[in-house]
């Protein structure tokens, strides 16, 4: 079951210093770029993930072949490493438990079940709301007819989500009536869900921070994003858009709620500023973000990084962002742009010759219409600088190219 590169894990003094090994939960690209960071630092990864050859597993120097809740599998992950993380939300939070009673696990068991539940997660905003004033959107618990017969009318029109595994806009519909919501519950299975009202936004930004073992927290700047088709397409860093007044609350705000957690680890959570200037809180993240990317590029420590040191128990390195970046999201639909049956790879070499250019390929074999390959950070001394190469590349890579412009 396992594919073996190394021969024995190395003993290192210390199981927290470089030279000793990670355990990472999840193979995907935030363990390949979590693993990037580590072996840069010294440290060897261990991966669990069941699917071959996936990211993370084609660089880490060690790969358990195994489901996220096999016993075996969690009993070799732990021949190897002592410190654990996960790169993934929806990682079996039971196992994640096993793990840590072999040694410490960033983020826990405990704080990842939040964030894998849309409604709890939302009461946890709430009660934090109370401290920094900024609120989820309006909402209400959909697992029956009856609560749909008693949601308010004010909530809608409306968004109705899964409340477990939605993500990249999968499993949710938008309603305009009851009868709509109604619909849009049976086509869900009846799956608990949660109704939001839906807002009027004038847009969306994350912030990322990431709490020590120590409770030490680091807060990085606001990151603003724009979607497509539910899926993240551009990250502009910092966010043009946002006031000071709107950028201070929501770090305010983020590293009251990982505290609040009593997280440890990288969180990354997502806001909308509406056209009225307001703040609402949406969700988190309990792992690395893709609207984060572009810290491994442009700030003193990548998320990624960050990560590590979280999960190692060192100290948290410096958030500062050396230049401003944008980040182009690299979805597997651009090696069908000349043809649909064959997929074509695109011109890397148009792309790099583009000032500030920095390419990250994730390694998928299979190009698939909607599947993050990689992404593209451009930096610039100004934002607008990247923001020209961005329009660039997406010329290059024949992607309609940002409304910005
Ligand atoms: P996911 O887990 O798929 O990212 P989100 O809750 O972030 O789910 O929703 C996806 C996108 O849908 C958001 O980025 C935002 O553009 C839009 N959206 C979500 N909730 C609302 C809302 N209450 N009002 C308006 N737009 C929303
Ligand atoms: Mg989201």
């Amino acid at each position: 079951m396992t594919i073996e590169k190394q021969v024995l894990p190395r003993k290192p003094l210390l199981p927290n210093q470089p030279g000793a090994w990670l355990g990472m939960m999840g193979g995907g690209q935030l363990g390949r770029m979590f693993t990037h960071a580590a072996n840069a630092m010294g440290y060897q990864v261990a991966v669990l993930e069941p699917e071959q050859g996936c990211p993370a597993a084609q660089i880490a120097q060690h790969h358990v072949s195994a489901a996220y809740t096999s016993k075996d599998g969690l009993r070799e992950l732990v021949k190897y490493a002592r410190h654990f993380t996960t790169e993934f939300e929806n990682v079996p939070a039971e196992s994640l438990k096993l793990l840590g009673y072999e040694g410490p696990v960033a983020p826990s068991a405990a704080c990842v079940s939040v964030a894998q539940d849309r409604l709890a997660e939302k009461h946890f905003f709430t009660r934090c709301g109370t401290n920094t004033g900024v609120y989820p959107a309006p909402h209400w618990g959909i697992s029956s007819a009856k609560d749909i017969a008693a949601v308010k009318d004010e909530l809608l029109p409306g968004i109705l989500k899964t409340v477990r595994m939605g993500y990249d806009g999968k499993g949710q519909i938008r309603v305009n009536t009851r009868e709509e919501l109604s619909a849009a519950f049976d086509t869900l299975k009846h799956q608990t869900c949660v109704l939001e009202k839906m807002l009027p936004l004038a847009y969306e930004v994350s912030v990322l921070v990431a709490r020590g073992v120590d409770g030490e927290s680091v807060v990085y700047p606001i990151a603003e994003n724009m979607h497509r088709d539910g899926i993240l397409f551009v990250t502009l860093a910092p966010s043009p858009n946002v006031t000071a007044d709107v950028a201070k609350k929501a770090q305010e705000a983020a590293l009251h709620i990982i505290s609040e957690l009593g997280y440890v680890g990288v969180l990354c959570i997502e806001f909308f500023v509406l056209k009225d200037g307001s703040l609402v809180v949406n969700e988190m993240a309990p792992r690395p973000h893709n609207s984060g990317h572009y810290t491994i590029d442009a700030c003193v420590t990548s998320q990624f990084e960050q990560q590590v040191r979280a999960t190692a128990q060192l100290p948290l390195g410096s958030t500062a962002q050396h230049m401003p970046a944008v980040m182009l999201n690299i979805l597997g639909d651009i090696w069908f742009r000349l043809s649909d049956t064959e997929p074509v790879d695109p011109p890397w070499d148009q792309i790099l010759a583009l000032p500030g250019a920095k390419l990250h390929l994730y390694g998928k074999a299979e190009a698939r219409h909607g599947r993050k390959m990689g992404h593209i950070t451009f930096v610039a001394p100004e934002l607008a600088q990247a923001q020209k190469h961005l329009v660039e590349a997406c010329r290059i890579l024949g992607i309609q190219e940002p409304e910005w412009v």
